[in-house]
């Protein structure tokens, strides 16, 4: 339809036309009939940096140019042509947006409110496909070049850093980060918001707001990361957890028209989110990193208009009386008619003294490319004899110096996949230890030595390591449940078939009917995932069961 954007700050390394696409004359008009034609003058600010749930626009005459506006005046990061679109994700879950939009001329746009988007990408599936990819492929890039609304300062030698740039990381939030290590110029910039070393991590939000080693909660606010909660609002289904297993729910639900909230805790992706690469998930042959796959199931669940919270976990079930209500963390309730509990579980320690004053500073529970780079060309110990500490174990392998993966068993846990076990064989930079336990960390700031007891010889070996990665398993995150739902003997919720009849006369199980597969012993409320007894642990394992218990939703709230 016109010549193509010629994107500013935006040196591309995956193709302009998937990040720029000019729609045909065709699809325009497809589009207009979905939001309204109207003139902008030339200088017109069409939205405004911060600004939440901004309308969608497509150029028809004219130019649109995006702003990122800072403290030190404006940055252009790309100008639109006429058949090109503004927005990225953001514009689906309705979160501030990170740019200005001007006109640099009069001319004239098709707008589209939130509500009229979606009903575009959900009606068109040729325009929503290319709008998806666009809006996905933006945010990477965005990732990629660090341009957004956030700048972090910190050390790469202190937990709290670690924590705030995994939160943003694992929410696809994008950042810049000034390391106080290297950066010697960061005096000034600190100076100009009063803040001293001593309260590294500093995060500036939006420009302005600094808030000094905040909470994930504070960053989540200041970055406008949820709409409120309507506590009068009853849902169709409250869907605890935004793990693999939350996030399939909440895309199967919202899809066939339920009323959908999710809460979560962290971040979208759960430990998969953590993952480095998975690799047997059906359909990504040369594999998909967790966090990838997060951010495409959580654009997904946007697209089908669900109400996702983050930082706003569960904190305790009334079960007494139906609708069911939760607590949430900042002392909200909401309301529910079914539940779905996917809040998976969490990871397993060595019983090692001071082990949890290294987390994030040399003790990590995830394998991902940054931590990664904190090891590279050094010595490392992974913990734990499983599929996830082999998948660690391969991956770390292939840019560190050496890999001790330590397991307390006399082998590789029984579970593990073929294939990782060929890739620990055959790889020369990995040295399986077994019977092997870590007996103590030492170190100042940072993680420094490591020492284990061979079970077998008795003998106790220290090394000079400054990183572990442990990868023991988990424990289930049901602590919040008070008490309503029967649980097996490691606190993993039982389900349908696994439910005994002892177990639902002690619950007081009210139907004639039996529970549903995946259905609790409360009715209406169902449990998938990691967090379910009898759970295979796995990725796909864990969207079956999602998108399995909506099916059983529907029952339930016809009953
Ligand atoms: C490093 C690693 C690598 C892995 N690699 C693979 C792989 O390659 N292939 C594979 O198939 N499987 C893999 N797995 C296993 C797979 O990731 C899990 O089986 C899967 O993530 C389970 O999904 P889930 O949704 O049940 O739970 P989780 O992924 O544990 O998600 C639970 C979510 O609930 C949230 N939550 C917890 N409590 C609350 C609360 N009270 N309120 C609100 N939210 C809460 C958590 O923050 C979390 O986001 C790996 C696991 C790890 C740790």
């Amino acid at each position: 339809m016109a010549d193509t954007a010629l994107p500013v700050s935006m040196t591309l390394a995956s193709g302009v036309e998937r990040i720029f696409p000019t729609l045909t004359l065709a699809q325009v008009q497809r589009i207009a009939l979905h939001g309204r034609v109207r003139p902008v003058r030339a200088g017109e600010v069409l939205f405004e940096a911060g600004e939440r749930s901004v309308p969608f626009f497509v150029v028809t005459a004219g130019r649109l140019e995006m702003i990122l506006p800072s403290t030190t005046g404006e940055r252009l990061i790309t100008v639109y042509r006429p058949g090109q679109f503004t927005g990225e994700v953001n514009m689906l879950s309705g979160r501030p947006v990170l740019f200005r939009s001007r006109a640099t001329e009069a001319g004239e746009v098709i707008e589209l409110d939130r509500e009229q988007l979606i009903a575009l990408v959900q009606t068109d599936s040729e325009i929503g496909e290319i709008i998806m990819r666009a809006f996905i492929t933006r945010r990477v890039e965005l990732i990629a070049q660090g341009l957004g609304d956030v700048v972090v300062v910190g050390s790469n030698h202190c937990a709290g850093t670690l924590r705030v740039k995994e939160f943003l990381t694992r929410n696809g939030h994008p950042y810049t980060y000034i390391d106080l290590d290297r950066d010697t110029d960061i005096q000034s910039l600190l100076d100009h918001f009063h803040v001293t070393v001593a309260d590294v991590p500093v995060v500036i939000c939006r420009s302005d707001m600094v808030l000094r080693n905040p909470t994930i909660q504070q960053i989540a606010d200041c970055l406008g990361f949820n709409q409120p909660i309507d506590q009068t609002q009853i849902r169709d289904v409250v869907i605890v957890g935004a793990g693999p297993a939350g996030l399939a729910a909440a895309v199967y639900a919202a899809s066939e028209g339920l009323d959908v909230l999710v809460l979560e805790t962290h971040a979208p992706g759960g430990q998969a989110g953590s993952s480095s690469k998975i690799e047997n998930y059906l359909g990504f042959p040369t594999g998909i990193s967790g966090q990838d796959l997060a951010g495409r199931a959580y654009t997904q669940v946007q697209k089908f208009g669900a109400q996702m919270v983050i930082t706003k976990g569960a904190k305790q079930l009334t079960c007494t009386r139906k609708p069911y209500t939760i607590l949430i963390d900042d002392g909200l309730r909401v309301s529910a008619r079914t539940i779905i509990i996917a809040t998976g579980a969490a990871y397993r320690k060595p019983p090692c003294e001071n082990l949890s004053r290294f987390e994030g500073t040399g003790v990590y529970y995830a394998a991902t490319f940054m931590e990664g780079q904190l090891c590279r060309g050094e010595e490392v110990v992974v913990v734990g004899g499983g599929n996830s500490a082999g998948q660690a174990a391969v991956f770390i392998a292939q840019a560190s110096k050496r890999v001790h993966m330590l397991v307390r068993s006399s082998g590789l846990s029984d579970s593990m996949s073929r294939y990782l076990i060929r890739r620990i064989e055959q790889n020369s930079v990995i040295v399986l230890r077994t019977n092997t336990e870590i007996v103590a960390v030492e170190g100042n700031q940072h993680l420094e030595r490591v020492s284990w007891r061979d079970h077998q010889s008795g003998s106790i070996e220290m090394h000079d390591i400054r990183h572990i990665f442990l990868m023991m398993g988990a424990v289930p995150n049901t602590q919040w449940l008070n008490g309503c739902i029967t649980l097996d003997a490691q606190g993993f919720i039982k389900t349908g078939p696994d439910l005994s009849q002892e177990d639902l006369t002690a619950a007081h199980w009210p139907l004639t009917r039996a529970p549903h597969l995946l259905e609790t012993c409360l009715p209406g409320v169902f449990a998938v995932g990691d967090v379910r007894a009898g759970n295979i642990k796995r990725v796909a394992s864990a969207v079956g069961e999602g998108s399995i218990a909506v099916s059983f939703v529907h029952q339930a709230l016809h009953e």
